[in-house]
């Protein structure tokens, strides 16, 4: 049986963070990532659309800790010790540059995932960790002085301490051998989605967008502002993306089934609209409604509302009857769309739910219940909305646990 200093199980960027710090630091340990798959940093390397957003530029821990829906409590201790600016700088001090877009996500300035993965395998290869593919771990236990580990071809190993960076799961029953450990779970369900609204005249509309639309799910506490894409089975964007990650729980327990209420125009409060509207009868009393707006939305998005109102083709604003009118301010100010059902946003995704982390010391990623035992990513009930949050909370997890690990061995 094959022993190890350090076993990490899962080679994503948990892992893999945790694994190059671990032996890079002293006293040089002797580490093995097991990757059940063939290849280790997968979703680095799709992530960020094969760009990799590799964390946001946000500086102040209290603005950072906002963006994590679960979690937030947790990552206020763990980016204490290791935030963004470490992040940035860890790459940069081994030869990759972070580039900062208008929305404050951070690429590497290649644009290309790879720069990522390639810096982490040589860091791998600088400090001898070495790399067991195919090795579907099955079932850990504690030994007394470290750990033993099966894997489903039956081979097996020992380590004196083990990071378990797995990832998130998508069923509960995949976390057992996690939870047989005496650890326990907030059941997983999906975030990061958009949101289905099937057979609903706008999806015509497929493409448009606004910059700044508020999104209210009906009797839930749950809204968003943000910009708001029309898809064709739906709506997506930045503000619905938000708007899943911070319901993903409560929308789960729906079975993605509400309604939805979009105001277009968040700046303007009901009677604001309403007097701008009367205004506009006398001000341009001559001119048609359809074709051009004043409220700077896509005039087709524009002319849907309009004939969503009742609104006739050639109607002029002095003509505009009170009830269309009424209908219009309805549909601008809180237009109502049935939600059935949710589609994976393919460019980041993640799993709420996953070991809960009160039973986890943010101090140095150790298990409360087992010594020796560490965890870092996704594994764990932390997650963030999307913009380079989740792998900010991989680096500085895995971090940690390295850190940690190496001082407890020196
Ligand atoms: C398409 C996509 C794009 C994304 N883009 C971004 C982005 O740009 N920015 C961002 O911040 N976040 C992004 N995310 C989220 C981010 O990728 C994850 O939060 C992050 O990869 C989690 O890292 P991890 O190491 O914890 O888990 P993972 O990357 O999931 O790695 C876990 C590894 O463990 C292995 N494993 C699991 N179980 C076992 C076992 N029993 N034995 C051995 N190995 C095992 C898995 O095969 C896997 O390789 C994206 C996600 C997706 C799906």
């Amino acid at each position: 049986m094959a022993r190890y200093d350090l076993l990490v199980i899962g080679g994503g960027a948990a892992g893999y963070f945790c694994a190059v710090n671990a032996a890079r630091l002293p006293p040089g340990l002797k580490v093995a990532i097991l990757e059940k798959s063939t290849r280790v940093l997968s979703k680095v390397r799709i992530s960020g659309g094969g760009r990799c957003n590799v964390t946001h530029s946000c500086f102040e821990i209290g603005d950072m800790v906002k963006r994590y829906p679960r979690g937030g409590n947790f990552v206020r201790k763990t980016f204490s010790r290791f935030f963004t600016t470490d992040t940035i700088s860890w790459f940069e001090t081994r030869g990759v540059k972070l580039k900062t877009e208008k929305d404050g996500r951070m690429f590497p300035v290649t644009d290309s995932s790879e720069t990522i993965i390639s810096c982490l395998l040589r860091e791998a290869g600088l400090y001898n960790v070495s790399l067991l593919l195919q090795k579907d771990v099955k079932v850990v236990s504690s030994t007394g002085d470290g750990f033993g580990l099966s894997c489903a071809d039956g081979s097996t190993f020992s380590s004196r301490y083990l990071c378990i960076a797995t990832g998130g799961y998508p069923k509960s029953s995949m976390f057992d051998w996690l939870v047989s450990l005496g650890h326990s779970i907030n059941d997983p369900v999906p975030s990061l989605f958009t949101l289905n609204i099937p057979k609903h005249p706008v999806s015509a509309l497929m493409g448009l967008s606004v910059e700044e639309a508020r999104i209210r799910v009906n009797g839930m506490k749950l809204e968003q502002t943000g910009p708001l894409l029309i898809t064709h089975w739906g709506f997506s964007g930045p503000g619905v993306l938000r708007l899943s990650a911070w319901g993903a729980r409560l929308l789960a327990e729906k079975g993605w089934r509400c309604t939805v209420q979009v105001n277009w125009l968040p700046r303007l409060s009901e009677n604001e609209l309403r007097d701008k509207l009367m205004g506009m009868r006398y001000s341009i009393a001559s001119q048609k409604l359809y074709g051009k707006n004043q409220f700077g939305l896509p005039n087709r998005l524009w002319d849907f509302f309009l004939q969503q109102s009742g609104v006739k083709e050639d109607t002029r604003w002095a003509d505009l009857p009170a009830k269309e009118m009424n209908r219009l301010i309805r549909m601008l100010n809180a237009g109502e769309f049935d939600v059935d059902g949710k589609t994976t946003y393919k460019e980041e995704f993640v799993t709420a739910g996953g070991i809960k982390p009160e039973e986890i010391d943010p101090a140095t990623m150790m298990s409360k219940k087992i010594d020796g035992l560490f965890f870092a990513g996704e594994v764990m009930d932390v997650d963030g909305v999307t913009g380079g949050f989740n792998f900010q909370h991989a680096w500085t997890s895995g971090f940690i646990a390295a850190s940690a690990i190496a001082e407890r061995a020196l």
